[in-house]
């Protein structure tokens, strides 16, 4: 077994059961790429196992922080089964949640979501990489699911010196291998296909959101909705679910847009309440402040400006902006939702952005609610940096 010794002082973080350890808080040590280590304060003292990154400035992230706990494929099977346990404790409506939110979990580098029957992974450090088949297999043991895809396509993986895949890991022999599947969600009837989709397929975490604002639209008779990075129009069908006579969907991504049209009529809805706009959202707000247009209620769920906090000055900038344009849009009494899913912007630095773009827009309103993640999107007292989306509820007065 390899040891890592850190700096003194730099014992305090794992010994609050913080899962991480930076490169910089290292004296000696190391290790191979995924390799469980010790690692140890400055005088020897026991501090946790983890697992060894040589190339991420996140050196070790920690399996353990008890020294009789074994890293091997029950270690695993273990974590696995607690985090499914946990999911029917929690108020989930709907079919398809998020099983495993790495470190929340226990099991840091590993998102994996349930869409009806299958599951959809994320492996992001090469501690999860090392251990995928031992995972794969504990995944399908705890959950009784046969499919199992990977959708390894992210950019945090190259900081971990991992290439990225994509592709079926576990399924049934002789299968015919659907990615495209339909799920429930609240009220509303959505479909995905766990291949193409964004991350791991859909965005789980705005599912009790979507459903909020669907009361919302209903609560104020809101008639004019405008939804901004729709997708696939979620919040979309939300709205005309709250009784919206006319929605408008603006996304720059073509195939979303076409399942957004789809999820429209899959609910039942007319298609001509609903239009698509296939642009870039700055633009097509200043667009419709030109043309005079207003809107009963919008929704702002942009995605990640800043993926750390060293992007938070410009990102800022860039919330600013977008939120300022859709204050000017919003009929008097309207309803802003507005979100941000970025780790490196705070709850309260959010708050003033938002509250920014209001006084430059000259528009005054009501904080009425603060937003979160659905709650299958845990976060855990010891790792506050899982909490990253965070959104407002804002009345025009
Ligand atoms: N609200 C959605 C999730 C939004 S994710 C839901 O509930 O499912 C962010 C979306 O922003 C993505 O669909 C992406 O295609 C879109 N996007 C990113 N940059 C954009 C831009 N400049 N203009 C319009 N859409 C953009």
């Amino acid at each position: 077994m390899k040891t890592i010794t850190l700096r003194a002082g730099k014992e305090r973080s794992l010994q609050r059961r913080h899962p991480w350890v930076f490169q910089g808080s290292i004296a000696k040590g190391g290790g191979d790429p995924g390799e469980t280590v010790r690692v140890q304060s400055h005088d020897g003292q026991f501090l946790a196992w983890g697992s060894f990154s040589p190339t991420s400035q996140i050196r070790v992230r920690a399996w353990s922080f008890d020294e009789a706990e074994r890293i091997d494929a029950a270690f695993f099977q273990r974590r696995i089964a607690q985090a499914v346990a946990l999911r029917p404790r929690l108020a989930i409506h709907s079919d398809a949640m998020r099983l495993i939110h790495g470190e929340a979990d226990g099991l840091p580098g590993l998102v994996v979501d349930r869409y009806a029957h299958l599951l959809s992974a994320q492996f992001l450090s090469v501690g999860v990489e090392r251990w995928r088949d031992v995972i794969a297999d504990a995944l399908l043991q705890a959950t009784g699911c046969q499919h199992l895809y990977e959708r390894s396509d992210v950019g945090v993986r190259e900081l971990e010196g991992l290439p990225q895949r994509t592709g079926w890991l576990r399924h049934p022999e002789g299968d015919p291998l659907v990615t495209e599947l339909a799920i429930r969600e609240h009220d509303l009837r959505l479909s995905l296909d766990v291949a193409e989709g964004h991350k791991t397929g859909y965005y789980l975490d705005q599912r009790d959101n979507r459903k909020l604002f669907a009361d919302l639209v209903r609560q104020l008779n809101a008639q004019r909705v405008l939804n901004c990075y729709s997708y696939t129009g979620g919040f979309s069908v939300a709205a005309l679910m709250g009784g919206a006579t006319e929605v408008i969907s603006v996304d720059s991504s073509g195939p979303a847009l076409e399942r957004a049209k789809a999820h429209v009529a899959l609910n039942g809805f007319d298609a001509s309440l609903h239009t698509a706009l296939d642009a870039d959202v700055n633009a097509t707000l200043r667009r419709l402040i030109t043309e005079g247009q207003q809107f009963d209620a919008i929704v702002l769920d942009p995605p990640k400006f800043a993926p750390t906090a060293a992007h938070a000055e410009r990102a800022a900038r860039a919330y600013k902006d977008i939120n300022r344009l859709a204050f000017r849009l919003l009929s008097p009494g309207g309803a802003l939702l507005t979100f941000s899913c970025s780790g490196g912007i705070s709850a309260d630095l959010f708050h003033k952005i938002v509250a920014g773009a209001g006084l430059d827009a000259g528009v005054d309103g009501y904080i009425v609610k603060r937003l979160e993640a659905s709650p299958d999107h845990p976060t855990t007292v010891t790792f506050p940096e899982g909490e990253y989306l965070k959104g407002l509820v804002i009345l025009r007065r």
